[in-house]
């Protein structure tokens, strides 16, 4: 009983024996993530030269599902580590040090949080205000970090900053900061309408006396170009395509019972099921097409960079977190009260709540005004089947 799909399933019955408490108590899932240590699959993407899988990031997306339809905090926090993961690997292999540290996160199962977000800029992910200062070989770094999930149970913390006091605000680094290496003081607490396990709060990271070596030789813009971008918005398309089919097994098993409790009927929750499965198979589609032209992309920063990619991913983001929230709330007029009530066996609430997360995160709107710039300068020409 070895394989991903395996591996992953039994850490999902365990996120999901936990779902409901965790985010009763807006706590760290702290059940799933020993899982996700034992089974060995926070180190997976390393590739196998390090210790790691070489896994890539279309099984991880399968992953990401997968623990979606067991509890949206795990799936969260392990497509979030994956994605810093995916920095990691795609720029890392230049530098010594980095290498070590994916040795480090193979072998000893590092989890991996990411601060991007900051007071002041909000979710505007290529600007920041927090510069290093670099004195010598080393380099300090002061964060008002308004949002850094888990932030508080981390080993690593990917940080974005300006490259010196005098850069301007797009002119990024990303450094990779240790837990002994840093003090978090907390400065919010995540108490919110979902993905309540994330233990998303706000903190003021402070990290002084830091080998220069632990900033990624690439500038920012390039890893954001050509690696976070796809692995944020696939990977969070695949939680929540995860999310989005808990909700509508729901709703079939609603269905199918009420269709053994009158022999003969149909009944009338079937159509809008119907609806709902085709809208669910429309969210695949694009997820997967996604993944499929990131596959193809992969290793050409070219493409990885073009205008095009940039707005297909966008598009996927767009599509994916709309999509989501629409099939969770068809799935919850079609069960009706019973998924409306907590502690049934068609409960929707927590799902509900958690997804409601998805327009936000990166905010729609945010991503379609970077698509309408783009827009004013692409060329048309797409193809059917390769664009
Ligand atoms: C579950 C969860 C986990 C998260 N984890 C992390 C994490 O680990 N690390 C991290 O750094 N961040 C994290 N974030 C933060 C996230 O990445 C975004 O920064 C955040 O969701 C944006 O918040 P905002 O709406 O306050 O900010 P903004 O993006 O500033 O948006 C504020 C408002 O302005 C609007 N707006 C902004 N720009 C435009 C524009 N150009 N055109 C039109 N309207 C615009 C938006 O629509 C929104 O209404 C997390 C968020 C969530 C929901």
């Amino acid at each position: 009983m070895n394989t991903l799909a395996q591996r992953a399933r039994r850490v999902a019955d365990i996120a999901a024996l936990n779902a409901d408490i965790v985010d009763r108590d807006a706590r760290f899932p702290v059940e799933a993530v020993d899982a996700l240590r034992q089974e060995r699959l926070l180190g997976i993407q390393v590739p196998a030269r390090f210790g790691g899988e070489d896994v890539g990031l279309a099984e991880i997306a399968e992953l990401c599902c997968t623990l979606g339809q067991a509890c949206s905090a795990t799936a969260m926090i392990f497509a979030m580590h994956h994605i810093k993961l995916c920095s990691l690997v795609t720029h890392g292999a230049e530098s010594e040090w980095h290498c070590d540290l994916m040795e480090r996160v193979a072998r000893d199962q590092l989890l991996i949080a990411s601060s991007t977000t900051e007071a002041g800029i909000g979710g505007d992910l290529r600007n920041s205000l927090c510069a290093v200062e670099v004195s010598g070989n080393r380099f300090s770094l002061t964060k008002d970090a308004s949002v850094i999930s888990y932030g508080a149970h981390a080993d690593l913390i990917l940080a974005t900053a300006r490259r010196d006091r005098d850069a301007p605000s797009s002119d990024q680094v990303l450094v990779a900061l240790l837990r002994d290496q840093l003090s978090l003081e907390r400065t919010s607490r995540w108490d919110t309408l979902g993905m309540r396990g994330t233990c998303s709060d706000g903190f003021l990271l402070e990290a002084r006396d830091v080998p220069v070596v632990q900033i990624l030789p690439k500038p920012f813009a390039e890893i954001a170009a050509q690696s976070m971008l796809a692995s944020s918005h696939l990977l969070w398309g695949s939680v929540w395509f995860g999310l989005a089919s808990f909700a509508v097994d729901r709703a079939r098993a609603f269905v199918q019972m009420e269709a053994r409790r009158k022999p003969g009927q149909v009944p009338p929750g079937a159509l809008r099921l119907a609806e709902v499965a085709n809208e669910l198979q429309a969210m695949r589609s694009a997820v997967v097409a996604g993944l499929r032209r990131f596959e193809i992309a992969q290793g050409d920063p070219n493409e990885l960079g073009s205008i095009g990619f940039t707005v297909m991913l966008n598009n996927v983001k767009l599509t994916a977190s709309s999509m989501a929230v629409g099939i969770v709330q068809q799935a919850l007029s079609i069960v009706g009260l019973a998924g409306y009530k907590n502690g049934t066996p068609f409960s929707l609430g927590r799902v509900m709540r958690d997804v409601m997360s998805a327009p936000l995160m990166i905010a729609n709107d945010r991503i379609l005004s970077n698509t309408a710039n783009l827009l004013l300068v692409q060329k048309g020409g797409g193809q059917l089947l390769s664009a």
